[in-house]
């Protein structure tokens, strides 16, 4: 199966596409190869011409139960029937409710409210609006409205969401001046699994020492920074940054948009270290890859605070604020969480992936680094990868697989079995070992 020997590429790029659909990150007059895909179920995406991929990228994080999965079907098709949509100002719906109370079952026990976005890019603003609400009500100054943030990370990419991400690596370049200006502290270096370097923490205390009457709080992703360079950290650096920010008084927001529903072998992420957020955000594998929508979370007494606030409001209110499709699917989907032994799921593929991508370390004249966990296999090139060349080579061998930068990375569906998996892992170091991608 893994080799598409015959392939032809005519599921390469429709030329009605390349003219007029602007895909992510791409150029409109000379975009990068796209491919046409017919349907998927479990973990296999067909393309038109029939070639079928493993899928290695779960569609950005987010197709965790796999495609075409009968019990997230059935709920939309359900729901579809009653109620696929009505404004949530001034009315209610019971899956929405159904929804909310799976999701604070799940997190940490200290979250109360749950405020129902659009993407993973809204829930970050309106988390930072949250804090920003919250920091002002409680200190009663207006200073307090500014962000702390990690290098390397990664919010999404609405305006405030851009400003707290990686500002090399990020879009600081391009936006410049006109995005608002955060405080960076570098990315800790101690690794996941490594030994903790207390230095680590010294920028973030140096920081709140002189700033923390501006800051309203820190974001970061815990433990695992995604789209900003894919890099595991130390749990402890989550237990001193908790600590810091009661001290000084800055509310923590965990963005768990991509680690959150198990996909770093807990959970939530937050569990590796044990210490709870104020605020947290989650979204992409919150309705499995079926819907766009996300959720904010938080603690009875920053949702009290910024009800007792000038606004006397919490100042957010999409459209599509808690659409009963994507309630009803995402309900489904943490069901299905819910029913499984998850923890051993994500164990299994965690060890098949260390196993199968071990070694890439003895690869060194390409590889700088191998890391894996739970469900998220990271192979790290020492020279950027040339998407084109490396996705084409991809669907010649039967996988999918999306690197950015140096990053060659695989977070599959849970649903994958383990000769799809060991396939997808190997074709991977292949692909690496071919240098076909500079
Ligand atoms: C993807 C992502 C976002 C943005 O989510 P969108 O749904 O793409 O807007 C925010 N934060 C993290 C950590 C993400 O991985």
């Amino acid at each position: 199966m893994a080799e598409n020997a015959k392939i032809d590429f005519s599921a390469l790029s429709d030329s009605w596409d390349r003219e007029h659909l602007w895909h992510p990150y791409t150029s409109a007059t000379d975009p990068l190869p796209t491919y046409k895909v017919e349907s998927a179920r479990g973990c296999r995406i067909k393309l038109v011409d029939g070639t079928e991929l493993i899928d290695g990228m779960s569609s950005w994080w987010c197709v965790i139960h796999g495609y075409n999965n009968p019990v997230i079907n059935e709920a939309a098709m359900r729901q579809l029937q009653s109620l696929s949509h009505v404004m949530f100002g001034g009315l209610t719906h019971q899956p929405a409710i159904d929804l909310g109370k799976r999701l604070l079952a799940m997190a940490p026990p200290s979250m109360n409210n749950i405020f129902y976005a659009d993407s993973g890019s809204v829930a970050v603003e309106v988390a930072m609006k949250m804090a920003v609400q919250a920091a002002v009500s409680r200190s009663g100054s207006h200073r307090k409205t500014n962000f702390a943030t990690i290098r390397s990370g990664y919010h999404g990419d609405t305006w405030n969401a851009m400003s707290v991400c990686d500002p090399v690596t990020g879009m600081h370049g391009a936006f410049g001046p006109a995005l608002p200006v955060r405080f960076f502290v570098p990315q800790p270096r101690s690794r996941f699994d490594g030994e903790w370097n207390p230095e680590d923490i010294r920028p973030l205390r140096e920081l709140f020492e002189a700033k923390a009457d501006e800051i309203a709080a820190l974001i970061l992703e815990p433990i695992v920074q995604g789209a900003g360079g894919m890099w595991f950290y130390h749990p402890q650096y989550l237990r001193e940054a908790r600590e810091l920010c009661d001290e000084f008084g800055v509310y923590l927001i965990f963005d768990e948009i991509a680690t959150g529903f198990w996909r770093t072998g807990r959970l939530f992420a937050w569990e590796h270290a044990g210490v709870e957020p104020d605020i947290m955000c989650v979204g992409k594998g919150l309705t499995a890859g079926y819907m766009t929508m996300s959720a904010v979370l938080t603690t009875a007494e920053v949702a009290r605070t910024i009800s007792e606030g000038e606004a006397g409001v919490m100042m957010h209110g999409p459209t599509f604020m808690a659409n009963p499709l994507a309630c009803a699917v995402a309900e489904a989907s943490l069901r299905l969480l819910d029913g499984q032994p998850m923890a051993e799921t994500v164990a299994g593929i965690e060890s098949v992936l260390k196993e199968e991508l071990a070694p890439a370390a003895e690869m060194t004249d390409v590889v700088a680094d191998v890391r894996v966990l739970g469900s998220i296999g990271v192979v790290e090139t020492k020279q950027p990868v040339d998407v084109g060349r490396f996705q084409r080579e991809c669907v010649k061998r039967g996988v999918w697989i999306r690197p950015f930068g140096k990053n060659v990375y695989i977070m599959p569906p849970y649903v994958i079995g383990e000769d799809d998996l060991r396939t997808l892992a190997r074709e991977m170091l292949n692909i690496v070992r071919s240098e076909s991608w500079k």
